[in-house]
């Protein structure tokens, strides 16, 4: 993500957060809106006889109740109808999932919307609705701990936008027809069910249908659009796992330039009516990806591009193979979403205090590209950024709500002090080793300390200490490493 107003997303979303209280308590969040009442329709079984309610949130301390416990999700197929007419949905999604215990109960997350129906391995199942966005669901016979299965969702309704106005807000945006679901840390919950967790990464297949006329994008690689009774459908699926957040879809009337890049990887950039400004930046991507495989290794997905909007959301977001963004003025916000295509999407977080690890590195990739690309002095850039910066933001473990205060601005000056102390030869080989050690899967800050020290050699709990831990100006000796001392 970049953009001031990452900053006001997260202020949205923990104001969103803080006033709707703990699931559980009947509190009215976008979850009640739809479901009036304690319904609990589709299975009159008793309460199953072994196994035990999975938990309602996947244990990370920010968002308690973001995710859920007792599974592993393996792929999403999510089918969606849409009408721009009148911002009605349509959804069918079926999650397969791994049982991590025996469950008698589970919890998917959905925001709002009207559930029709839920069955667990084709068998209709029970459920109900709690909180902001738990989808209870409880299967007609316990689930068996490692067994896997499926479960199918059917829902419909006009999805919604969390937070109080477009600017800085996450979940389903809609202007004038045209919609596109995008936000972080939050977005999934408001068009499909799902566990929505960084921490559990799965494979993502999208069949969307809307009126012909209109176009869908989404991630990853598509296939020919089919038209039948007067809407298309489309069909895009990644590979490889991708976090809820990092999943999309966007309805408009999308203009596609298809490309390849030099090792044939396919390029869909999708530009908006009026968004033609930005095509000069979108065609640099291959140039970008390029140089940016140059300084973390092979690009790690099998599809690549963008989205380029017409009108802002107040950020952009580093969507898997293919980020949206607000009207481009140069490429270096693309330069950064795609860092986090290595740095955020490939390795993910494991929670959310650790987005350091996506936004100091891809904000550090910006210094790199004015390095290479402007001749830029970065030594000097970081003396003249040691008077500026604000060091009261902690990089590691901010606190929820704080997640995008300090990474884009003492995130890039610590990474650079960071390249001072153990010399470019130590650095290069973090920036490359990195995405390649913990490629299509999750790590945490902590893991990217330890392996910084075993690829340097350097013991360095006092640097990270007083960099990424602390909230003041560090101490002369990490401030100034490595000839950094103006
Ligand atoms: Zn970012």
């Amino acid at each position: 993500m970049t953009g001031l107003a990452a900053v006001l997303v997260a202020v949205a979303t923990l104001a969103t957060a803080s006033a709707s209280g703990p699931a559980g308590q009947g509190s009215t969040g976008p979850g009640q809106a739809a479901t009036p009442g304690a319904s609990t329709r589709g299975g009159q079984q008793e309460p199953a006889a072994a196994g035990r309610a999975g938990a309602d949130g996947a244990g990370d301390g920010y968002y308690p109740t973001d995710g859920n416990g007792g599974y592993d999700v393996a792929s999403y197929q999510v089918s969606i109808s849409y009408d721009p007419a009148d911002g009605h949905l349509d959804g069918d999604t079926t999650v397969t999932a791994r049982a991590t215990e025996a469950l008698s109960r589970f919890n998917l997350d959905l925001s709002g919307l009207t559930v029709r129906s839920v069955e667990v391995d084709g068998r209709p199942a029970a459920f109900d609705r709690t909180g902001r966005h738990e989808l209870m669901i409880t299967p007609a016979g316990p689930i068996g701990r490692d067994t896997t299965f499926s479960v199918r969702v059917r829902y419909d309704g006009k999805p919604t936008l969390f937070g109080e106005s477009g600017l800085g807000s996450g979940g389903w945006f809609a202007n004038s027809g045209a919609a596109i679901a995008a936000g972080e840390p939050h977005s999934a919950t408001a068009w499909y069910p799902a566990n929505d967790t960084p921490a559990d990464k799965a494979t993502f297949a999208l069949t969307a249908r809307v009126p012909d006329g209109w176009s869908v994008v989404s991630n990853g690689i598509d296939e020919a659009p089919t038209s039948s009774g007067g809407w298309t459908t489309f069909r895009w699926r990644l590979r490889d796992p991708v976090a809820t957040y990092l999943t999309t879809v966007a309805v408009g009337r999308w203009r596609l330039v298809r490309s390849r890049l030099a090792d044939g990887t396919p390029v869909v950039n999708a530009y908006a009516p009026s968004a033609d400004r930005s095509q000069e930046h979108g065609e640099r991507l291959p140039e970008i990806l390029q140089f940016l495989s140059g300084k973390f290794g092979p690009y790690p997905f099998e599809a690549a591009g963008g989205i380029f909007l017409g009108t802002g959301l107040g950020f952009a977001l580093e969507l898997q193979t293919r980020p949206v963004y607000p009207p481009v003025g140069g490429p270096e916000i693309i330069v950064h979403e795609l860092a986090h295509q290595w740095f955020g999407n490939s390795v993910t977080v494991r929670r959310w205090a650790d987005i350091c690890l996506n936004e100091c590195l891809a904000s550090y990739a910006q210094w790199l590209w004015r390095e290479a690309k402007d001749g830029a002095d970065l030594d000097q850039h970081y003396r003249e950024q040691v008077g500026r910066v604000d060091f009261g933001s902690r990089l590691y473990d901010m606190g929820a709500g704080n997640e995008f205060r300090g990474v884009y601005t003492k995130g890039p000056v610590a990474i650079h002090a960071l390249r001072r102390q153990i010399g470019d030869a130590a650095f290069d080989t973090v920036l490359t080793g990195w995405p390649r050690r913990h490629a299509n899967g999750n790590a945490s800050w902590p893991d990217f300390e330890s392996f910084v020290e075993e690829r340097s050699g350097q013991q360095l709990d006092g640097f990270f200490d007083a960099w990424f831990r602390g909230t003041q100006r560090p101490a002369d000796e990490y401030l100034w490493p490595g000839g950094l001392r103006p």
